[in-house]
C-alpha cells in the first residue's frame, strides 16, 4: 500500500466534485484502493508521498489531436479554415514521410503532453502509415494510453496527399496488424473526413473495422459546408453520421466525432445509437473554425461529450485551457442562441476533460476505488495569503495555470 497525501478532488460524476481536503489517497498494486481522512491504523508505517495541500486529481484526456500539426500551431491563425489547411497544414503533414522529420515532430509532441499532464490522447497523425506507428512507439514509451490512426484521403484533397484508394486500405490493414496488440496504445480508423474519402475508401474502411474489431475517429459536422457537402457527395444518407453508420464504421467503437458543432436530429440520434465520444474542441472553434458545439444541450441529452486541443486548429497542448474555454464558448453559445442553450459549468467542463474522457481509454478518468491510479499534483495557484479552496484552486489552475504549477506525474504507477 502507498499513500499520497494532498487536497484530493476528481469528478464525482457530470454535474458534481468530490473533494477531500487533507487527505490520503491509498493506492494496491497499481489502483486505488480508497481515500481517508488519516492513515487507518492496519496501515501505518505504509510509505507516503506527501504533497502537503497541493491538488491530487487525474491528468487530462485529448480526445482530438492531430499528431501532424504540431509544428504549426498558433500561425495562420488568422485564415478561415479552407486557406489555413492549404497554406499550412497539407504541406506539413505531406513533410511526415521522412521519418527523421516525423520522429523529431512527434516525440517533441508526446513530451509537451505529459508536461502539460495529458497523459491519454486520441491523435491523427498523417497518410502516412510508417511515421504513425513511430508516434505509438514514443507514446508506449512515456507510458500514455492512446489510440492512434493513419489518415485516409482519396479525393478533394492536394495530389501530394490524395491516396490511391487501394493503397490506402492496403497500407490501414498493414497498420492495424502491426499495432493491434498494442499495450496502451490502440490503432483507430481515422477518415479524414466525408469530402475527403471516396464510397470505396469507406466502405473499405468498414470491412477493416469489421475484420478486426477497431473504432473509429473522425470530424463530422465541423462546418456548414463540411455538412452538406457530405450529404452531397453521399446522396443515399440524410445526415452525415449517416455515412459512417451504413459504412459499418460505428459497429465497434469507439467511435469519436470530431467537433459535431452543427448535428442534426439524425446526427444525434445516431450518436447516441452508438455510444459515440463527441469531442469538444473549443480553441479551434475559436481559431479556424467558425461555429460553436451546442455542448450544454447535447450534455443534458447524454450525448458524451470529452474535450480536444484540436492541435494545430487548437494553438495549445493544454487540456485544462480547453475546460475553461468550453465555459466560456457555452456563454456566448447560450448569449446568442437562447432558446436551446445553457452555461456549463465548471464541474461539468471538467468531467469531460478527465472522467468522460478518461474512460474512453480504459479504467482511468478519476480516484474511484478501483481506478487504475494515475495523477498529477497542482501547487501555486493562490495569491500569496489569499487561500482559496481546492475548487476554486482547480478552476483558476485551468484559466490560470500552466505546466509550473503541474509539480508533479505519476503515470503508470502498477509498481505500487
Ligand atoms: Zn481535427
Amino acid at each position: 500500500m502507498h499513500f499520497y497525501h494532498g487536497d484530493i478532488v476528481f469528478s464525482k460524476n457530470k454535474k458534481e466534485l468530490e473533494i477531500h481536503e487533507n487527505s490520503y489517497l491509498a493506492v494496491e498494486s497499481g489502483k486505488v484502493f480508497g481515500i481517508y481522512e488519516s492513515i487507518p491504523k492496519q496501515y501505518e508505517g505504509a510509505p507516503v508521498t506527501d504533497h502537503g495541500r497541493a491538488l491530487i486529481i487525474p491528468p487530462f484526456s485529448d480526445l482530438h489531436v492531430h499528431g501532424g500539426q504540431y509544428a504549426e500551431r498558433g500561425t495562420g491563425m488568422d485564415l478561415i479554415l479552407s486557406d489555413w489547411l492549404s497554406t499550412y497544414t497539407f504541406p506539413e503533414e505531406a513533410k511526415f514521410s521522412d521519418a527523421e522529420y516525423a520522429d523529431r515532430i512527434y516525440k517533441a509532441f508526446v513530451d509537451d503532453m505529459i508536461k502539460n499532464g495529458t497523459f491519454h490522447a486520441s491523435f491523427y497523425t498523417t497518410i502516412h502509415g510508417d511515421t504513425a506507428g513511430h508516434l505509438i512507439k514514443f507514446m508506449e514509451d512515456a507510458k500514455m494510453h492512446g489510440f492512434v490512426g493513419k489518415v485516409n484521403m482519396d479525393m478533394n484533397s492536394p495530389d501530394y496527399l490524395t491516396e490511391d484508394t487501394e493503397e490506402s486500405l492496403k497500407e490501414t490493414e498493414a497498420f492495424l496488424e502491426k499495432h493491434i496488440g498494442g499495450e496502451r496504445v490502440k490503432p483507430i480508423l481515422t477518415p479524414r473526413f466525408a469530402p475527403t474519402c471516396s464510397r470505396e475508401l469507406l466502405y473499405g474502411l468498414g470491412r477493416l473495422a469489421k475484420k478486426y474489431s477497431v473504432g473509429m475517429q473522425t470530424h463530422l459536422v465541423e462546418s456548414i459546408w463540411e455538412k452538406a457537402e457530405a450529404v452531397r457527395l453521399f446522396d443515399d444518407c440524410s445526415c452525415d453520421a449517416e455515412i459512417y453508420e451504413k459504412a459499418g464504421l460505428l459497429d465497434n467503437g469507439p467511435s469519436i466525432l470530431g467537433h459535431f458543432i452543427f448535428p442534426g436530429e439524425d446526427d444525434i440520434r445516431i450518436a447516441k445509437k452508438y455510444n459515440a465520444i463527441t469531442v469538444h474542441c473549443p480553441d479551434a472553434t475559436n481559431n479556424i473554425i467558425a461555429g460553436i458545439m451546442p455542448a450544454k444541450m447535447l450534455s443534458d441529452r447524454d450525448i458524451k461529450i470529452t474535450l480536444g486541443s484540436d492541435v494545430g486548429a487548437g494553438h495549445g497542448v493544454a487540456v485544462y485551457k480547453q475546460v475553461a474555454r468550453a465555459v466560456q464558448l457555452s456563454k456566448l453559445k447560450a448569449f446568442y442562441e437562447p432558446e436551446n442553450n445553457g452555461t456549463l459549468t465548471f464541474a461539468e467542463a471538467f468531467y469531460m476533460a478527465t472522467k468522460e474522457g478518461g474512460e474512453v481509454f480504459g479504467n482511468l478518468g478519476s480516484f474511484e476505488k478501483g481506478k487504475d491510479f494515475e495523477a498529477i499534483v497542482i501547487d501555486g495557484v493562490e495569491d500569496e495569503g489569499l487561500p482559496l479552496s481546492p475548487a476554486n484552486r482547480l478552476e483558476r489552475f485551468c484559466y490560470c495555470g500552466d505546466d509550473r504549477n503541474i509539480i508533479a506525474r505519476y503515470i503508470a504507477m502498477d509498481h505500487f
